[in-house]
């Protein structure tokens, strides 16, 4: 038994696509894995096979040209590509989570033939643009605004922290269009195509995984997009993307699962090679006992997730829900690479070992998404009313 795979039963179907997952994973990712995390680039040859095997597509209706898995079937599939680095599975992460779902519950047959396509083929990247300066955890601090005008909107304002920003084909804004009166009807959902002559990149944001530069802070100055661009309705933008954003969270459980898993077989396999005092690491309690935690610890993490996974195919699972499940796996997969870093000595602070490099990425499971104090207030708001 490796204790390591998930023991969860699945349907026939998602357990083909899963372990197809894992093979693939295996064979053909993790043996170039130092090279993706050194110069932070999927090598072509990868990329065309992401887009050959749909991973793209994943949660994209058949019409539209992705494989329609359930929530459980993706999510399953997602734990398995967390495994590899992060510069592979992030932009999977963005096309089949919220830019998908929104596109999937709340436009219009017209914009759906227009975007999805191209998604779910890994040629067209989405990008959501909800954060600013002012409003982070704060969403309806939101400043930019979008007027009315003749011809549609004309939208003013800054956006920052924004995942491909720079190199999206259409944006998904969420701008004012309302008054603080209006409440959470006071925003609307607006899609923003590449090129729009009013949507400026104002810098790339270097962080703290280094490369690839992945966040972008824009600005849309006058930008003018038409009536058509609108997703769900004018005033209906929050209630297009929240729903996403419980999901999403979701899904970032199962990245820190995938991103733990692949910690503690790193951490596995250099305690068997590494001698100390002429005995293997893997022969001192000390490190056994923090290895043993790891895997307990993944494993209860792994049996929550899923356990909700499987109700988002039968009925709305609810914030605190997708709370629970975010905070828990983000905190766990912090610790778990955390451990499986000290393992590795002085080794595992060097750049070019990929626990360190995971070790950086993990950190914004704690922040993105929701941070996990938001994450609290959430639980405790319901637990307390
Ligand atoms: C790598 C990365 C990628 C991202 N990608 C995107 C993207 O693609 N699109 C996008 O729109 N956004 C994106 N974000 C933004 C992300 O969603 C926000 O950073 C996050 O929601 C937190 O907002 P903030 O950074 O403004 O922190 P703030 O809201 O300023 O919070 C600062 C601190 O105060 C705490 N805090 C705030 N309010 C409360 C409260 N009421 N109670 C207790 N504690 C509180 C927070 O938990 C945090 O610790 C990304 C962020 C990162 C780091």
């Amino acid at each position: 038994m490796n204790l390591l795979e998930s023991q969860i039963a699945f349907p026939d179907e998602i357990q083909a696509i899963k372990t197809a997952t894992a093979d693939w994973i295996t064979k053909r990712v993790l043996p170039r894995e130092v090279a993706i995390y050194t110069t932070g680039e999927v090598p072509a040859d990868i990329l065309q096979e992401m887009r050959d095997l749909g991973y793209f597509g994943l949660t994209i209706a058949p019409e539209y040209g992705g494989s329609g898995l359930s929530h459980l079937g993706f999510l399953a599939v997602h734990e398995e590509l967390t495994r590899g680095p992060k510069p592979l599975w992030n932009p999977i992460n963005v096309a089949n989570g919220v830019a998908a779902r929104v596109l999937q519950l709340s436009a219009t047959e017209e914009q759906k033939q227009k975007y999805l396509p191209g998604i779910a083929a890994g040629t067209l990247q989405p990008a959501i643009a909800v954060t600013e300066p002012q409003a982070g955890s704060d969403v309806q601090g939101l400043k930019s605004r979008a007027e009315k005008t003749g011809k549609g909107w004309v939208i003013n304002g800054s956006k920052h922290y924004i995942t491909f920003g720079a190199r999206a084909d259409v944006l998904f804004v969420l701008a004012r269009t309302a008054g603080k009166e209006a409440g959470s009807a006071g925003f609307t959902l607006f899609l923003v195509d590449k090129g729009n002559p009013g949507l400026k990149i104002a810098r790339m944001q270097e962080n703290m995984s280094g490369k690839p530069l992945e966040q972008t802070e824009l600005l849309f100055d006058n930008c003018e997009v038409l009536d058509s661009a609108i997703l769900g309705g004018v005033g209906k933008g929050l209630k297009c993307v929240f729903p996403t954003f419980a999901e999403e969270r979701v899904t970032m459980a199962t990245t820190a699962l995938g991103t733990a898993r692949r910690a503690i077989e790193l951490a596995v396999d250099y305690a068997k090679t590494r001698k100390t005092f002429g005995s293997f690491l893997s022969e001192y309690q000390a490190l056994q006992h923090s290895l043993a935690d790891c895997v307990i610890e993944l494993t209860a993490a792994r049996s929550m997730t899923f356990e909700l996974a499987r109700q988002l195919d039968h009925r709305v699972v609810s914030p605190p829900e997708a709370a629970m499940v975010k905070v828990f796996c983000a905190e766990m997969a912090n610790r778990v690479v955390d451990r499986c870093l000290q393992v590795f000595g002085g080794a595992g602070f060097m750049a070019e070992s990929p626990i360190c490099q995971m070790y950086r990425d993990v950190r914004v499971l704690r922040i993105s998404g929701g941070t996990s104090e938001i994450q609290r207030n959430i639980i405790a708001k319901e637990l307390l009313k």
